[in-house]
């Protein structure tokens, strides 16, 4: 069988497994989540998800669709020891300027 979002080809018995491969929707049509796999895979990313932004969490995963992609990267460390809520603000920012603004700051203690 043909996977509905990247296309690929799999077994019927793997289908379970291989969705939950896949980015999570956040917010329908607006915001999803995704890991690195997610981000190179480009049926999924720009064919069935329709993104155009991305915001970049990381130092090492590349902006594998630079000219078709609008990028942002807020590199953090994943570390135990990183401290993500100085990024809070910037990622934001970035969410609420190109999803419709539905992210409020003040959940994150900023005005
Ligand atoms: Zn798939």
């Amino acid at each position: 069988m043909k996977c509905d979002r990247c296309e690929q080809l799999i077994d019927p018995a793997d289908a379970v497994s291989h969705s939950a491969s896949h980015s999570s929707l956040i917010i329908e049509n607006v915001l999803f989540l995704g890991a690195e796999r997610n981000a190179r895979n480009e049926k999924e990313l720009i064919t069935r998800t329709g993104v155009t932004h991305v915001l970049n969490m990381t130092w090492e995963v590349a902006n594998f669709f630079p000219g078709r992609i609008h990028y942002n990267r807020i590199g953090i460390s994943d570390l135990p020891d990183t401290d993500i809520k100085e990024h809070f603000k910037a990622a934001c920012q970035f969410i609420g300027r190109y999803c419709g603004g539905g992210v409020s700051l003040s959940q994150f203690g900023e005005e």
